[in-house]
């Protein structure tokens, strides 16, 4: 049986990226998409686990091949949905998660209207920005930019299908599970 194809977007900073990561580390059927991006790695990732890195020229190669389901500027670098990785894993039965912007999320919805819409959310804008500016892995231009787009994203979540809090981590997953496990049982 086909997978489901969900969408879990929400501000930087706000722990979508942990919490796909636990949710793969819970349930073997659920497989976390790989996108591609032109932004440089930082310190651990790896290529062709965290991200392909691309440069620009392999980037608009794929565009004018159609590789991609969606592709988005993102803090000054670009980000696309591989379309064939996501096909082939959601017809060997995997859920599928796409951790992508905003953006990609409306971009998504259009084109997979099946796709499941949903937004990660911090508990308050005070703790968004506490966490944002807390990070040790970008510069204080890189911050500012992030925190700007941050807001910007908030300002998506009534359009997604499911809004989840991350105030407490094991809460947010547990909620999150539960929206997977229930299409999957509908
Ligand atoms: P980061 O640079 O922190 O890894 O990611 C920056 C932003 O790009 C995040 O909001 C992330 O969700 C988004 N992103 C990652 N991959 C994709 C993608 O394939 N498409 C789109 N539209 N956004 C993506």
């Amino acid at each position: 049986m086909k997978g489901n194809l969900f969408v879990v977007s929400g501000p930087s900073g706000v722990g979508k990226g942990t919490l796909c990561k636990m949710l793969c580390e819970k349930d073997e059927k659920i497989f976390l998409s790989v996108s591609a991006t032109t932004r440089a790695p930082r310190e651990g990732e790896v290529n062709g686990v965290s991200y392909h890195f691309l440069t620009n020229e392999q980037f608009d190669e794929k565009v004018a091949n159609d590789e991609f389901y969606e592709w988005a500027r993102v803090h000054n670098n670009r980000y696309g949905t591989l379309k064939q990785t996501v096909q082939d894993k959601l017809n060997e039965g995997y859920d599928v998660l796409l951790e992508i912007d905003v953006q990609g999320g409306m971009n998504m919805k259009k084109q997979e209207n099946d796709a499941i819409l949903i937004f990660i959310a911090p508990p308050s804008e005070e703790v968004l920005r506490e966490r944002l500016t807390g990070r040790q892995t970008e510069t204080p231009e890189q911050i500012e930019l992030r925190l700007k787009n941050a807001f910007g994203e908030l300002e998506y979540k009534d359009r997604y299908d499911h809004i989840v809090i991350n105030d407490d981590l094991t809460t947010a997953l547990d909620e999150l599970y539960a929206l997977i496990v229930n299409e999957r049982n509908s």
